[in-house]
């Protein structure tokens, strides 16, 4: 049997341990979540909190632990998600998208020399990376980047432009895309660089978007004659698409979630408890119906999100689920939406502090319902990523490099 409902005494153990050693790091720090908590304040008590898990291996606790990763089982690193989210954290704390995937792809792709030098920070909570992917002529079609990497004795020298990128309050390095062969064929001239964010030619402009507020903003960031070390070509040239297959992987919704639904909790609770015409929400027959259909489909999507984080963190084979929990989520989220409005009314559209619902959540989750159906593959994308891994249409080029 693989698969346990119960954890083993040895498991209690490490949750106590886990438990005891959150209770110490995180009140202190008085770290809030929801709507307008986004400050820069916030943000760096949870890089605290990030550090903190790095030093016991415990932010990237199933890695391995040369690269300062926890060298510990899938079962603990669920156990470490469950007691974040008691203070409504997860791993990692803080917006570090660059850090989800660049770090499995360098894990795969990267030399020894590779692997020590950049995991490590990454893994032990010491620097925040972003994801440089698109660009303003390249979105869904990934592999037709423009920006251009230029070899220059032991450098490379980067001129483009990427755009929707990366989050609020500062970053360390990038995990870029660059074209590095214009002549060679499609596929066979990209490259992938780990960018310090602070080498000259660098610029981030703020893009200010539907869901900034909630989320952190996107950004542009310009590269302008940056020289970037040879050493940070990851996977070595014009093999980038082989890389991007396990960034893809990981993108695609392969890395699953343990977490409850805060969203959920707060709607129902607010529905438990606001009225209309003397009567609490949640009894009336009507809104007991949407509040079912939101129901299930929360919770279809976090058996989804479980069933995808056990399968990566107990490396075992993965097929349609990434892109499966991904389209499901985007699609729910969105219909959500509309429940929303369905159940609320003027309610779900507005945080103002008398007539917005559940303060302010509802009004900012009708937002992101919308914006999320774009980041990390839109949902037309995950639809034709499954219909290939199932064999329909045109078939995968290569499997996805991972860990086995
Ligand atoms: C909130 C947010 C966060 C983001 N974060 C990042 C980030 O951190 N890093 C990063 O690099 N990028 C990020 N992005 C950019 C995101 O990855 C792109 O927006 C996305 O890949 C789509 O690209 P596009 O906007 O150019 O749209 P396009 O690719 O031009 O797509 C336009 C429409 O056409 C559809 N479409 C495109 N191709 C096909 C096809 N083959 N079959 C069927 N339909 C198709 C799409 O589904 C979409 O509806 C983010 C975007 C958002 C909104």
């Amino acid at each position: 049997m693989e698969f346990e409902l119960a954890y083993t005494p040895e498991q209690e153990v490490f949750r106590t341990e886990v438990r005891s050693y959150l209770e110490r790091i995180i009140p202190p720090l008085g770290i809030k979540s929801g709507p307008g908590e986004g400050g820069y304040e916030q943000w760096l008590k949870r890089r605290e909190v990030g550090r903190k898990l790095g030093e016991k291996g415990w932010l990237w606790p199933t890695m391995p632990k040369e690269y300062g990763g926890g060298g510990l089982s899938g079962d603990h690193a669920i156990i470490l998600e469950e007691e974040l989210e008691r203070y409504e954290l997860s791993t990692s704390p803080y917006y570090d998208s660059g850090a989800r995937v660049g770090a499995s792809a360098i894990l795969v792709w990267g030399s020894e020399e590779q692997k020590k030098s950049f995991l490590n920070p990454m893994f032990k909570g010491e620097v925040v990376s972003w994801q440089l992917l698109t660009e303003p002529e390249a979105g869904s079609d990934l592999a037709s980047v423009k920006t251009l990497a230029v070899k220059d004795g032991d450098d490379y020298v980067i001129n483009g432009h990427k755009t929707f990128v990366g989050s609020s309050h500062g970053v360390d390095q990038f995990w870029t895309i660059c074209m590095s062969d214009p002549k060679a064929p499609r596929h066979e001239n990209v490259s992938w660089f780990m960018i310090p964010a602070t080498l000259q030619g660098i610029t981030i402009m703020p893009l200010d978007l539907l869901g900034s507020d909630n989320e952190g903003h996107k950004n542009s960031v310009f590269f302008d004659n940056v020289r970037v070390p040879a050493f940070n070509l990851i996977g070595g040239e014009n093999n980038g698409w082989k890389v991007a297959t396990t960034h893809l992987e990981v993108e695609h919704g392969g890395g699953g979630r343990i977490g409850r639904n805060r969203f959920l909790e707060r709607l129902l609770n607010y529905c438990a408890s606001a009225t209309v015409d003397g009567a609490p929400i949640a009894k009336d027959s009507d809104a007991r119906d949407v509040m079912t259909e939101i129901f299930a489909d929360a919770e279809i999507t976090r058996l989804f999100g479980l069933r995808n984080f056990y399968l990566v963190h107990a490396r075992k084979p993965r097929s349609y689920g990434g892109p499966q929990s991904s389209y499901f989520g985007k699609m729910s989220r969105l219909r959500l939406t509309g429940l929303n409005v369905q159940l609320l009314g003027y309610a779900a559209l507005t945080n103002d502090p008398t007539w917005g619902a559940a303060d302010g959540y509802v009004e900012a989750q009708s937002r992101s319902g919308i914006v999320g159906v774009h980041p990390g593959g839109t949902a037309d994308v995950q639809k034709l990523i499954m219909a290939r891994r199932i064999g329909i249409g045109r078939t995968t080029r290569e499997e996805a490099g991972r860990l086995d």
